[in-house]
């Protein structure tokens, strides 16, 4: 199998299976006051260490959450919660991850005035855009720093520090989950308040993610019940899961330069592939992750040239795993060409892909060519 979705999930490392299967073994429960209970605590605190100190901020700014959908939910009905009465203003991006848009519909349905920022002609986000969005009446600001789609990297870090330079009061919450551990990312560099970031999407288990809350910034629970997670997130904490997380980024948290190094290499060698063939366009090419890759092959409908592609062992998307088929309103946002729009396909790399996967995809597109029925003008 040549999987090249990995934007969509990941095969989880032997390392992660291995500290899941420990987590299982060690099964007590970590709020239960005996051995079995505290042997269960100190595996999820020393995984909570392992993040915290992957993303520059302190283990008590780490909670734990079922993944990025509902750390974004928790970070952003939670600053509605923390101070939405008074201010009413929430500036996003209109190529948010759905985990953002729709909690964000919800606000503006709750009330709240919300600016949702295009990128410019070129499919290009300026931060002073972002910037200018802003005002005296807006309490949170939600920008994500990869796209899902196109992998285009967002001016996150200049855009939150010129707010947070003039609106130090304004909440700032990025969604991590394409970047972390794929760039260096640091909460505090960032200038945000709340982070989330996903397991599945590094090599560890589904069901698995955090956010970061920085100190002294109080946002009122999304769950509640026990009292888990200081009583910010109620609920058992999942040890396997948590197990496998902390196992996945102290694999990854050191090589983090030296596998963006390899993925830009792979990245070029895939554009270059494209160009070769001359009926393949990169539909977003600069200021990108490597590990995020659109490209369209003319006139072959993407779900037809997927499933082709699927035939002969090799899996990609079309568009974003979250869309299931539907079209794609964040590639028209990054000015795709509206022909390319139904021929999109994502090829998403992980650590483990090679040139021999994308030659492979390669071959698979070239045999499409041949064979496939193209779609009318
Ligand atoms: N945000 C982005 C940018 C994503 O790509 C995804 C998953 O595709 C999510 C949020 C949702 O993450 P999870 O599957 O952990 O809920």
């Amino acid at each position: 199998m040549v999987y090249l979705d990995n934007a969509a999930t990941t095969k989880p490392s032997a390392a992660v299976c291995s500290a899941v299967m420990s987590g299982l073994e060690n099964f007590g429960n970590p709020s239960s006051l005996h051995k079995a209970g505290l042997n269960a605590e100190l595996s999820v605190s020393r995984s909570r260490e392992i993040i915290a100190s992957a993303l520059g901020c302190t283990p008590e700014e780490i909670f734990f959450t079922s993944g990025a959908t509902e750390s974004n939910n928790t970070a952003i009905f939670g600053a509605y919660k923390a101070q939405g009465k008074r201010r009413k203003r929430v500036v996003t991006t209109t190529v948010e991850h759905p985990a953002v848009a729709r909690p964000v519909d919800e606000l503006e349905k709750l009330g709240c005035e919300v600016v949702r920022i295009s990128p410019d002609e070129n499919g290009k986000f300026s931060a002073r855009d972002i910037f200018s969005a802003v005002n005296g009446d807006t309490f949170l600001v939600s920008c994500m720093l990869v796209n899902n789609e196109t992998g285009a990297v967002l001016p996150v870090e200049k855009a939150f520090s010129m707010i947070k330079k003039k609106y130090p009061e304004v909440i700032t919450h990025c969604d991590c989950v394409q970047g972390f551990m794929k760039l260096p990312v640091k909460t505090k560099k960032l200038c945000a308040d709340m982070l989330s970031v996903s397991g599945h999407k590094i090599y560890a288990p589904k069901g698995i993610g955090a956010l970061y809350v920085r100190k002294g910034l109080h946002i009122p629970p999304f769950m509640l019940g026990g009292g888990q997670e200081k009583g910010f997130r109620s609920g058992t904490e999942s040890v396997p899961l948590i197990c496998g997380f902390g196992a996945a980024v102290e694999e990854l948290m050191y090589n983090i330069s030296e596998n963006l190094e390899k993925m830009r290499e792979l990245e070029k060698y895939l554009f270059e592939k494209c160009a070769e063939n001359g009926e393949i366009s990169v539909n977003y090419a600069e200021d990108k992750s490597p590990y995020v890759n659109s490209i369209s092959v003319k006139d072959l409908k993407s779900e037809v040239l997927l499933h082709f592609l699927e035939e002969r062992g090799v899996y990609v998307s079309s568009g974003s795993a979250c869309s299931k088929g539907k079209k794609s309103g964040v590639l028209q946002e990054f000015r795709i060409p509206a022909q390319n729009l139904d021929t999109t396909i994502r090829v998403s790399f992980s650590v483990l892909s090679s040139k021999e996967d994308v030659d492979r995809l390669i071959e698979g597109i070239e045999e499409a060519q041949k064979k496939l029925a193209r779609l009318k003008p």
